[in-house]
């Protein structure tokens, strides 16, 4: 496994996996347990995907001692402000059945994440999170938060794939030393995404699927890559990426694939932030 520094000097693996929209308890616990025997330490889950405690479990069950493991959870949208975002760190570790998490982010960028973030900082000082960080704040939001917090962010998970490849808001975070995170590494398999004739190209000499070229292309770049797959062949697939190399042409024609919009939705677009401030209203049970 390749690994990088966080800004605290945390050693995070460069690849993970990932477990949103696993919600059923024992489904998403025999995933984390196959990508723990594949080779996975780095489990990225969230308190709104609701499989917390599936993961803690096979965690447990897995009888590999707790210091191999990097665990990242993240704060829902209806746990924010520092009152309820600091009964929510207790609760994630609860159900994750961990005493200190790698890494904790704010999933979403919106309600009053600034009381989150200071919820954070006053737990990572605690010894409770040994990093905390951001996710889907775009560089307005990002900068933002920066200029007025203590902890810098020590990772921005967002949107992140050869189609969006976001070298701009990558270059601002390194700037104030925050790693960047790439969620749906593979788009979910938007745009076509595992037919790609120019991936599925670049990937012939080495014998490597899209997927691994992709994943390859992303590591490459200094990326931090969490994929998710529940089957197990895939685990195998996306993890064996670490046997080969791109060239600077390879890397140069996946630069040519980048839309730099979104597959997905903007977290900054009107219809986007009334859709999630309005579901994150609701809460989680
Ligand atoms: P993704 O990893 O880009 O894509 C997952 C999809 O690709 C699944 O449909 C999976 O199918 C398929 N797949 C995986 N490996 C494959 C392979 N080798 N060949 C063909 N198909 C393959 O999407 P994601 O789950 O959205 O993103 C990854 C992780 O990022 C999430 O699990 C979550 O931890 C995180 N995330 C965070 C946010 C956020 O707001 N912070 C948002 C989205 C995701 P099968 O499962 O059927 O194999």
């Amino acid at each position: 496994m390749e690994y990088v520094t966080l800004n605290n000097g945390s050693k995070m693996p460069i690849l993970g996996f990932g477990v949103y929209q696993i919600p059923d308890q024992a489904e998403c616990e025999r995933c984390v347990l196959d990508a723990i025997s594949v080779g996975y330490r780095s489990i990225d889950t969230a308190q709104a995907y609701r499989n917390e405690e599936a993961v803690g479990r096979a965690i447990q069950k897995s009888g590999i001692p707790r210091e191999e493991f990097f665990v990242t959870t993240k704060v829902w949208i209806s746990n924010a402000g520092y009152e309820k975002a600091k009964a929510s760190i207790d609760e994630s570790l609860r159900k994750l059945q961990l005493d200190e998490l790698d890494l904790l982010l704010i999933h979403q960028p919106f309600s009053d994440y600034y009381g989150t973030y200071r919820a954070m900082e006053e737990a990572y000082r605690a010894g409770k999170l040994k990093a905390i960080g951001v996710s889907n704040f775009y560089p307005d939001r990002y900068i933002d938060l920066v200029q007025f917090t203590d902890v810098v962010p020590a990772v921005n998970q967002v949107e992140t794939h050869v189609f969006h490849q976001q070298g701009q808001a990558q270059e601002i975070m390194k700037k104030y030393n925050t790693q960047i995170e790439s969620w749906g590494p593979f788009a979910e398999g938007r745009n076509d995404f595992f037919s790609n004739a120019t991936l599925k190209a670049i990937g012939e000499p080495y014998n490597k699927s899209i997927a691994q070229v992709a994943l390859r292309f992303l590591i490459q770049r200094g990326v931090v890559v969490i994929p998710k797959t529940v089957n197990r062949n895939r685990m195998e697939e996306n993890f064996n990426v670490f046997d080969f190399e791109l060239t600077a042409e390879d890397m140069a024609k996946i630069v040519a694939l980048d839309t730099g919009k979104t597959a997905f939705f903007a977290h900054n677009d009107p219809q986007t932030v009334e859709f999630l401030t309005g579901y994150g209203k609701k809460g989680l049970e």
